[in-house]
């Protein structure tokens, strides 16, 4: 089974355009979640492998920055062919390390190439600005140039496709890139490598290395040479990051946590808000930072949607990602798991009923049972802090003032959702929920052509839309004078 996806499976760092192991010759295990087994190694580099790439992007981006917008569009539209056309091997490769089930890595790779196509065809419109001058022989221009170096660093939940949007517009933009992809799923990220290779894209202009987060974060974040630093995981590494890369005052993007609500009004359409649920709380086994984590339902349907979405989620077919039908893989690993169960027995002990799940899984490992928690109330941990796991908390609420006030209670801002079939309801909401993405009838939102993105403590800057690229590039004015006009 290995053998579709051996190509694509290095176990070892891309720098300028060699791949090599860490310099102490030491490496870290990979383990596929589904069975506890080891699947191979990688690299454990540190600081001095890292320098080595960021120098190798610093030399290429000499070059890279003066390729043309229409050069560096082919490229990534040839990128984006060759990730479709290996789509198969880059998700079986996905769910071996991160135990998704292979209808999402297939989902996943397809999303990776189509943010790469999207940042193909943006690489043609970061237009600059002719500014009408307030001086008769002077004229303004406002150019738009790649920031240089970016350094990215991506988690194990979206391992392909979080890169993507970092990747796709950093070449778009002429910039070159360090990457560290997270040590539980680096596979994913390495394999980036091996399709830029063959795509042609110059050696060092994208670098790949895995190890010691701390070190290579620290290299990545310090170092004056790295002019912008991309970030997609939890607020407190967020928090290190941006403290540790004021020292040389980088650009910063930040993709950070969430806890998405999930309103539902007596006036939604309720089996089409259960269907939404169910997307929006499982995919990935829970494992996303748009998930929902709080359920928030109106007291006239209250009853009824438990009932429904405790049916729907019992009937998910939990098991290895590469068996057919499976719908949800096991978790990341045993830490997620027991803190899965610390929520459920925090909910228990606050007077919160099991409707569904509520156990590990039968199959053991890090397998668990698709869980729906009833009579949930905003003591329980659930309310603040971020679940990554199948449980779905439902609080009940009685007005549409109530339910905004609930849902804005957090110091989270990135996704939430609500269902209602009442229009001035769903301006008044939308409007009045602190979030940067909002889903209206919608539990699953995220597309290349849409700006994703948190506000409050869940980031800082926008991935995909025309805004994807914006971080990307520097603006540059220039005053022309002595034209004796
Ligand atoms: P998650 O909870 O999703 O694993 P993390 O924020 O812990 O999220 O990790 C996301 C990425 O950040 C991973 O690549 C991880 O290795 C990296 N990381 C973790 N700690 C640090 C750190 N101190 N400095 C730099 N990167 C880090």
């Amino acid at each position: 089974m290995l053998q579709k996806t051996s190509h694509f499976m290095k176990q070892a760092n891309l720098i300028n355009g060699e791949w090599v192991q860490a310099d102490s010759g030491q490496t870290i295990d990979v383990i596929n979640p589904a069975t506890g087994l080891k699947i191979g190694t990688v690299p454990k580099a540190g600081r001095n492998e890292t320098r080595r790439a960021i120098e190798a992007a610093e030399e290429a981006f000499k070059s890279w920055k003066k390729t043309s917008a229409l050069e560096r569009s082919k490229l990534l539209r040839k990128l984006h062919d060759a990730i479709l056309d290996n789509q198969d091997a880059l998700a079986e490769l996905l769910t071996i390390e991160q135990g998704k089930s292979l209808t999402e890595s297939r989902g996943e790779i397809a999303s990776s190439a189509a943010y790469v196509l999207w940042f193909a065809e943006e690489a043609r419109r970061t237009y600059g600005d002719v500014v009408p001058s307030p001086w008769a022989d002077r004229r303004i221009i406002v150019n738009r140039e790649p920031v240089g170096v970016i350094a990215a660093i991506t988690p194990w939940n979206f391992p392909s496709s979080m890169l993507s949007r970092k990747i796709g517009p950093a070449l778009a933009a002429g910039c070159t890139a360090v990457v560290k992809p997270a040590s539980q799923t680096p596979y994913s990220g390495l394999a980036w490598g091996a399709l830029c290779e063959e795509v042609g894209i110059p050696k060092g202009v994208v670098n790949i290395v895995t190890g010691s987060a701390g070190e290579i974060g620290d290299e990545l974040c310090t170092n004056p040479l790295v002019k912008k630093i991309t970030f997609t995981g939890s607020t407190e590494v967020g928090k290190i990051l941006i403290e540790k890369s004021a020292s040389t005052v980088k650009k910063v993007s930040m993709e950070l946590g969430g806890n998405a609500p999930f309103l539902v009004f007596d006036d939604a359409d309720l089996d089409r808000a259960v269907q939404g649920a169910i997307t929006a709380k499982y995919r990935n086994s829970g494992q996303t930072c748009v998930c929902t984590n709080r359920f928030f339902v109106q007291a006239g349907i209250y009853e009824e949607f438990v009932q429904k979405l405790a049916e729907a989620s019992k009937q998910l077919k939990v098991g290895s990602g590469l068996e057919d039908g499976v719908q949800q893989g096991p978790l990341i690993d045993e830490k997620a798991v027991e803190k899965v169960e610390e929520f459920i027995a925090d909910a228990i002990s606050n007077g919160g009923r099991v409707v569904a799940g509520g156990k590990r899984h039968e199959l053991g490992g890090s397998f668990f049972q698709p869980t729906v928690i009833a009579d949930a109330t905003t003591g329980m941990k659930f309310m603040k802090e971020e679940i990554f796991g199948p449980v779905a908390p439902v609080f009940k609420f009685e007005t549409e003032e109530e339910a905004i006030k609930l849902a804005n209670d957090t110091e989270f801002g990135l996704a939430a959702y609500f269902y209602t079939g009442d229009l001035g309801r769903a301006f008044r909401v939308m409007e009045g929920l602190k979030y940067g993405m909002v889903g209206v009838n919608e539990g699953l939102i995220t597309t290349p052509e849409a700006p994703f993105g948190g506000v409050k403590e869940s980031g800082l800057g926008r991935e995909g839309g025309h805004q994807g690229i914006d971080d990307y590039l520097d603006t540059k004015y220039v005053c022309i004078g002595g034209l004796g006009l």
